[in-house]
């Protein structure tokens, strides 16, 4: 079981102190994805980094402008290419002047189906930032660490003051996170998991909800829970071949029905990594409606 953190004490458009470095303003914008909304953060004093302005909306902005008032934000740094992260950076560095600083949209980002998060289709950000870029202000440094799984052009970025990590959709305290193909890749997300455990890491900070503290064991449930997915496929597989949509209502017996859908997206991101990794075949390239087997 994931050791899931869900209590927040907050209030939309409050500005909150939550560390010695970091301040949080909440967008009021909650939904499937977001929980109870957006978490910008405010990284320093004087001059400040923001990560993850939001979406694009009015009060939201304000919220976030009275927050640094009488400070300079000198960087805006966005996780990924998602709604409900991204499309705020521009309209707010128009305001502030800030350098936004994150990675583009990998071509069109239209969400493929409702059960994936809705991109933003043509997000380019001042600065197309590296794997191990750091970003620096007075007292502060922040260090980018490519994470690649829950899509493409995912980026957490690290504290180094505060040995934490501002981990985006990467790893959330509230929910596991979405893995939808194409954007979405399932080999990726193992493999930057992996990466952000080997750093050790004494907080996550979620855009999404509150802050993961208990980081190692949390990580440990994390894995471990998309491996048991992993057996449960094999293990469905081991009864013959099998399509995605016989599969699901046995894995997913105790989710509600109408679940079933977005969880198929999850499946489906497994089967293309098991294919991967040579355990299960199917004729031609995976897709959701192919025949599986074991190898
Ligand atoms: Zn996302």
């Amino acid at each position: 079981m994931i050791p899931f953190v869900r209590k927040l004490e907050f209030e939309y458009g409050r500005v909150d102190q939550v560390s010695p470095l970091i301040r949080r303003v909440v967008a009021n914008n909650p939904g499937p994805f977001t929980y109870l909304g957006t978490g910008t953060y405010i990284v320093g004093r004087g001059e400040v980094a923001v990560i993850d302005p939001g979406p694009d909306m009015a009060d939201h902005l304000e919220a976030l402008l009275a927050a640094v008032s009488g400070e300079r934000v000198t960087h805006i740094l966005t996780t990924h290419t998602h709604a409900d992260h991204s499309p705020l950076a521009h309209p707010m560095a128009a305001r502030t002047g800030a350098t936004v600083i994150g990675r583009a949209s990998p071509g069109m980002l239209q969400a493929t189906s409702e059960f994936d998060e809705p991109g933003e289709g043509e997000f380019r950000p001042d600065i197309e930032v590296a794997d191990g870029q750091r970003i620096e202000g007075p007292g502060w440094t922040l260090e980018a660490i490519a994470t690649p799984g829950h899509i493409s052009n995912h980026v957490c970025f690290a504290l180094a003051e505060e040995n934490a990590l501002f981990s985006g959709d990467h790893v959330m305290g509230w929910s596991t996170t979405v893995i939808s193909p194409p954007h979405g890749d399932m080999t990726d997300y193992y493999a930057s998991l992996d990466k952000v455990a080997a750093r050790g890491f004494a907080t996550l900070w979620p855009t999404h909800g509150p802050p993961v503290i208990e980081v190692a064991p949390f990580l440990a449930a994390y894995k471990a829970h998309r491996l048991d997915r992993e057996r449960q496929i094999l293990a469905e597989l081991a009864k013959g071949p099998r399509r995605i949509a016989d599969m699901v209502p046995v894995m997913y017996a105790a989710v509600e029905p109408r679940l079933h859908p977005a969880a198929a997206h999850s499946v489906f991101a497994h089967l293309i990594h098991l294919v991967r990794q040579g355990q299960v075949a199917t004729d031609g390239a995976p897709t959701p409606d192919g025949v599986y087997r074991l190898v």
